[in-house]
């Protein structure tokens, strides 16, 4: 790595920030802790499960802060910790407070299926955890569990009423779209925002994996929306955030829905986001090849100026946009939940 040829784009000096050769500047680090999940999602996991990273090959806690810090001095304001399933790592609040520590200015969230919420919220609450989305596909646990193939609606459920309970607002629920298995819910989820802050996203079914074309169950976000507004709900815009979602309210709802078009009508040209997988490979997209490790040099001793210049060089390698995901010539990736959903 400290052979790494002259670079014409250097990475940004502490106090800068990280910017593509497309103009786009990166904010947003989305950070996997762990391949494994308790759940086994139809449109993400083999019903068998994946062959598990070795313990060995996983960044520890240390590890993990230590390259949240090298993002962060560089501008990075938003940190998601993801997976697999990122609870499954065991004393994840002491990550969060450590990467708090360490990222003050950083707004921490995490992504997960809420299973062991109601046991853990309030100590990620209590280490700085800011924000949470839960996955939530089904609200009938028969359909949890075909979705799932796990019968645990029960305890995501519990584990929402637990975050909900301990403040987060508004708390976003996702929910992938599968015709056949749970589309006949979208008004069903709209209901749910009526009494209470949450931000439901339906997101369409990304072709990924093993499932490198769009899939017969996909959905598109426009078809869900027209559901929803024949079951009756008029639904009005909501200022847009910058995010990839974009939302609606039914008026008079205390929360919202957005629709996260990634097939139908991506978002690349903001995207603000880098990703550090749990084997500790930085990638710039979620269709993007796990090209650089980072782990190993920083094994060996890398300073972090060197982890920002190898880090840099890939992020120039960055397309303005990825492949269109409706066409078949989508790249063949690892699942999700190996890269970090
Ligand atoms: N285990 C956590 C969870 O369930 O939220 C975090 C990891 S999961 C891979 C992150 C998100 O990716 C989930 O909301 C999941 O529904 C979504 N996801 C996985 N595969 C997907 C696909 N093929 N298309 C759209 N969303 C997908």
């Amino acid at each position: 790595m400290r052979d790494a040829p002259w670079n014409p784009h250097p990475a940004p000096a502490p106090g800068e920030v990280w910017h593509d050769l497309h103009g786009r500047a990166h904010t947003y680090l989305r950070i996997s802790v762990t391949d494994r999940c308790n759940l086994r999602c139809r449109y993400c996991m083999p019903a068998e499960g994946l062959e598990w990273l070795p313990r060995a090959e996983i960044l520890s806690f240390e590890e993990i802060t230590r390259l949240a810090g090298v993002f962060y001095d560089r501008g990075v304001r938003k940190i998601r910790f993801t997976g697999g399933e990122p609870t499954l790592r065991k004393e994840l609040p002491r990550l969060v407070e450590g990467v708090r520590d360490r990222c003050p200015e950083a707004s921490l969230h995490m992504t997960t299926n809420g299973l062991t919420l109601e046991r853990d919220v309030a100590a990620l609450r209590e280490a700085g955890l800011a924000g949470l989305n839960v996955s939530l596909d089904s609200l009938d646990p028969e359909t949890f569990a075909t979705i799932t193939r796990r019968d645990r609606f029960a305890g995501t459920w519990a584990g929402i009423e637990a975050a909900y309970a301990m403040g987060y607002r508004p708390l976003k629920l996702n929910c992938v779209v599968l015709r056949g298995l749970n589309d006949h819910e979208a008004p069903a989820f709209v209901e749910l925002t009526r009494e209470r802050a949450f931000d439901v996203r339906f997101l369409e079914y990304m072709p990924y994996g093993r499932a490198n074309r769009l899939q017969p169950e996909y959905v598109s976000g426009e078809e869900i929306r027209a559901r929803i507004e024949a079951a009756g709900h008029r639904l009005e815009p909501v200022l847009w955030d910058g995010g990839p979602a974009r939302s609606w309210r039914v008026p008079g709802h205390a929360g919202t829905i957005g629709f996260i078009t990634a097939v139908s009508h991506h978002f690349c040209g903001t995207c603000n986001r880098l990703r550090l997988t749990a084997d500790g490979f930085f990638v710039h997209c979620l269709y993007g090849e796990k090209r650089l490790n980072l782990r190993d040099p920083l094994r060996d001793g890398a300073e972090d100026d060197e982890l920002a210049a190898a880090i840099q060089q890939e992020l120039d390698r960055k397309w303005a946009a990825h492949p269109d995901l409706t066409a078949g010539r989508i790249p063949v990736l690892g699942t999700m939940s190996q890269i970090g959903g």
